[in-house]
């Protein structure tokens, strides 16, 4: 082992930062089960994907071989505007817990959209100008992606435009103006802009949306309007490709103090983040050159690892997107009102589903108030706002630091802090109030779920 002194924080040199991303499917022998057609049950091919998404990103979607995809320059030129994101070593926090344990966390809220989503935002953005498009499209709940995908589209001088959830719309006036200080045009949806908008308005007046409603809206403004693709924030397997920036830099920056992980923890919504995150960690679980614990965090209010049904499934509620085979709870499963909105998917990321479902990761549930607990106490010591949807994973970080001070072990913790809670502090005023409260689907609520579940 290395006597140097480890640094509070471990940053790279721009030449040490990562020149390919890593996909991970490459090393995978049991590989994740292929996007099918709706209508014809058939894995999708290139050219039905076309219509919707970018070309080169449909090449990375379909990927399942090649181990590294090189960055293009104009990305890694863009990556060191906010990149490297600092890998943090918690001196403060593993002394005020008293623990034994080494805890460390990668810190991707240093940038104007606070969170991880723009690694894989402009990398949409820049498939999406190379192809000589106009614009994109797409929908934006909590409003992180939107944020992100905005600042990507400015860069690039493309058109963006982000179907956003009424209820959100209204909620987050100041995400809305961020998005729209970046060009981006706003619409509450459901909206009276599209087919599909008009006709759930009908149905429901007064409805504040949804965003299974709103990626319905996202995806026929794309297919309506030429020059424009729609594209999306997590759960597809190109985004956890961009995301495996995080991986990499994270195992780049502990190599170089010859410090070895034992517990990779990560919030789980989509997937994308925690994909990326443990990537080159589960490569190297995968090839037998090392073991790693890892674990996968998720609301208690929307449980899809740890109680949904490993199944084909529609990506979203309009039914128009493709079939995937994924831990779900069911397109229709509405989960209870959470204040990680980031985390609130009925699905997840193909790649992590079947990695899971070969014991090759854990997962646990946690309530939303003890979420609010962690991340105010990491807040006071280690300084940093957290996002509700990384103090998922903060909480578990904790809960296995305590534990070592209980048996004595030095384990190594690792765990993605995926961004900042500025936009977030109605959840924070809830939560000092003492009006917070913790919901947990019945198993009635997620039997109905998965009984919406396709025959395939
Ligand atoms: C979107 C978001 C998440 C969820 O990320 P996934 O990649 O979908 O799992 C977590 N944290 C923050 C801050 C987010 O904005």
């Amino acid at each position: 082992m290395s006597t140097t002194p480890i640094p509070y924080k471990i940053y790279l040199d721009e030449n040490e930062m990562p020149t390919a991303w890593y996909n991970l499917r490459a090393d995978m022998k049991n590989k994740p089960a292929p996007l099918l057609n709706p209508q014809t049950l058939q894995p999708m091919t290139a050219q039905e994907l076309e219509p919707v998404f970018c070309r080169e990103l449909i090449d990375q979607e379909l990927d399942d071989t090649n181990a590294f995809i090189p960055i293009p320059e104009e990305i890694r030129d863009f990556y060191k505007m906010y990149r490297p994101a600092p890998l943090i070593r918690a001196y403060c926090l593993e002394k005020k817990l008293g623990t034994p344990a080494k805890i460390y966390y990668k810190f991707e809220g240093n940038n104007t959209s606070g969170s991880h989503k723009l690694n894989s935002a402009i990398a949409q953005a820049y498939y999406a100008k190379k192809q000589g498009l106009t614009g994109v499209t797409t929908e934006t709940g909590a409003g992180q992606w939107g944020t992100a995908l905005s600042m990507a589209c400015s860069y690039f001088d493309l058109d963006c435009n982000v179907y956003m959830v009424k209820c959100s719309y209204e909620q987050k006036p100041f995400r809305r103006e961020v998005m729209r200080t970046y060009g981006a045009t706003v619409t509450a949806s459901p909206s009276m802009d599209t087919q599909v908008g008009r006709k759930i308005l009908a149905a429901h007046p007064g409805t504040t949306g949804s965003l299974g409603c709103a990626i319905s809206e996202a995806v026929e403004a794309a297919s309506c309007k030429p020059g424009y693709r729609y594209v999306l924030g997590s759960v597809l397997n190109q985004v956890m490709l961009h995301q495996s920036v995080i991986g990499l830099e994270t195992k780049a920056a502990l190599d170089k103090y010859n410090v070895k992980a034992d517990i990779i923890i990560g919030c789980a919504g989509g997937g994308s983040n925690l994909g990326g995150l443990i990537a080159p960690f589960m490569g190297q679980k995968l090839r037998g050159e090392a073991d790693y614990r890892i674990i996968a965090v998720e609301p208690a209010s929307c449980p899809s690892f740890t109680r949904g049904t490993y199944a084909y499934d529609y990506c979203d509620t309009g039914m128009v997107c493709p079939l995937s085979k994924m831990y779900t709870l069911g397109s229709g499963f509405i989960p209870a009102a959470n204040h990680a909105g980031g985390l609130r998917y009925h699905g997840m990321n193909a790649t992590l589903s079947q990695l899971y479902a070969d014991g090759l990761m854990e997962a646990v549930s946690v309530k939303q108030t003890e979420v609010f607990e962690a991340a105010e106490y990491f807040a006071r010591i280690e300084g940093i706002l957290p996002a509700p949807e990384s103090s998922h994973a903060i909480k578990v970080a904790l809960d296995e630091a305590i534990r070592c001070k209980e048996t004595g072990e030095e384990k190594t913790i690792v765990f993605g802090l995926t961004g900042t809670g500025y936009f977030d502090m109605y959840a924070y005023e809830k939560f000092h109030d003492g009006k917070m409260e913790d919901y947990a689907p019945t198993d009635e609520e997620i039997a109905k779920g998965l009984s919406g579940l396709p025959t395939v």
